[in-house]
């Protein structure tokens, strides 16, 4: 078996069993859906419904989200239970304390929430790895409304992937960002796992899961390195590749013959390194802008 297949077999098994312990610990009867607001109160219960839910279910009072309706669930989805989100202590500690992160906010910035509800003009696009280690606005000490940001795995920016694109062109063409950063990080388990295939995956065209197709262009860029490269090596290639494959997508391109043409400024690429054990972030030197000449 290949290596990258085998790799997300466990990453795939590690899931399902951790699925399966929480299925265990919460089972719960079936559930109407939204009933938790009523039979939960809690200190981020406040915050629920939203106006524009409360608009909704007074003008759709069929729809309101406060039913007790107990009528069967169709046999379609009989796989899928409803769950209350509270129930689990995580989740209620995340939501907690995001009641009390945004308590704090409006005590030190009292309109920031109103001011940020009005629309966004963040300065930077981050490319950056799905890791939960390297939050972006957290890592960098920014304010929400500052980062827009695409991550998945490894930090990969692909010609072919739809969501980096549509976010890219969004970002550029509608959101005005003068920076985009691709940022990799130390301990990357998508260039690990890249890093140790073996040299007959690369140019395999037969995976079959998402996560084996999402790593293969890497794999193909391990086995393109030189003999006894490192995987900080690979890290440090995939985001310079990342850099040089934005600079020369079609949204960059036109971005800097509009910017020429009207003599504003244009978008710049950069390649940046999070180093895990220090949380620093090291600027790879490999910015790219448009050619003065
Ligand atoms: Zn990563």
């Amino acid at each position: 078996m290949r290596t990258a297949r085998r790799i997300s077999t466990s990453i795939n098994l590690h899931l399902v069993q951790q699925t399966q312990r929480h299925t265990r610990r919460f089972a719960l009867p079936p559930l109407p859906a939204f009933t938790y607001r009523q039979t939960h109160t809690t200190a981020h219960e406040k915050i629920l419904p939203s106006p524009s839910e409360q608009a909704f279910n007074e003008t759709h009072p069929q729809t309101t989200t406060t039913t007790t309706s107990t009528s069967p669930r169709p046999k379609s989805t009989s796989s899928i239970m409803p769950v209350n989100a509270i129930d689990f202590p995580e989740l209620q500690a995340c939501l907690t304390s995001n009641a009390e992160w945004a308590a704090r906010v409006s005590k030190d910035e009292p309109h920031f929430f109103e001011k940020s509800a009005k629309g966004q003009k963040p300065f930077l696009l981050w490319i950056g790895c799905a890791d939960s280690r390297v939050p972006e606005s957290v890592v960098l000490g920014r304010k929400p409304g500052e980062i827009f940001v695409h991550r998945n795995i490894a930090n990969q920016y692909q010609a072919g992937d739809d969501s980096a694109q549509a976010v890219l062109e969004y970002a550029v063409g509608f959101l005005g960002v003068r920076h985009v950063a691709i940022v990799g990080h130390t301990a990357c388990g998508g260039c690990a796992a890249a890093y140790m295939s073996k040299p007959e995956d690369a140019g395999n065209k037969e995976t079959t899961t998402s996560l084996a197709r999402f790593l293969q262009p890497l794999i193909d860029l391990r086995h393109s390195l030189p003999e006894g490269a490192s995987m900080d090596d690979l890290i440090v290639e995939n985001v310079k590749r990342g850099v040089v494959d934005v600079a020369k997508s079609e949204v960059i391109q036109k971005q800097w013959a509009k910017a020429a043409e009207e003599g504003s400024e244009p978008v710049y690429v950069h390649g940046w390194l999070k180093d895990l054990s220090t949380g620093l972030i090291k600027d790879l030197l490999c910015s790219q802008g448009p050619d003065k000449a």
